[in-house]
């Protein structure tokens, strides 16, 4: 396995560790630095797995493109994650409304 493999596999690791334990802050904190380290740009598939927190961040009036920037590019260039994004924003709007 070359580097880029392992770090793939360790980022992979670590969306599975932060689905599990989403309040633990220091795996937020681990996962958003592999997201910058990650050089290239994510796939689609790695943007749905990272759009929850994503969305999240954002409702609670954080700035997530400074965690997951690729996120962030990815959104601004790819018309269907936008789409699947902006209708993640508008159904938890209706849930945390509904609280
Ligand atoms: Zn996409």
């Amino acid at each position: 396995m070359n580097v880029k493999q392992k770090m793939r596999n360790l980022l992979i690791w670590l969306q599975g560790l932060f689905r599990k334990t989403p309040r633990n802050p220091e795996v937020k904190v681990a996962l958003s630095m592999m997201a910058m380290t990650h050089e290239q740009e994510l796939s689609c598939d790695e943007v749905h797995a990272l759009i929850d927190q994503f969305a999240e961040m954002h409702l609670r009036g954080e700035n997530p493109a400074n965690f997951f920037p690729l996120v962030q590019r990815h959104l601004e260039m790819c018309p269907e994650c936008r789409e699947e994004f902006e209708a993640l924003l508008a159904a938890l709007d209706v849930i945390l409304v509904s609280m």
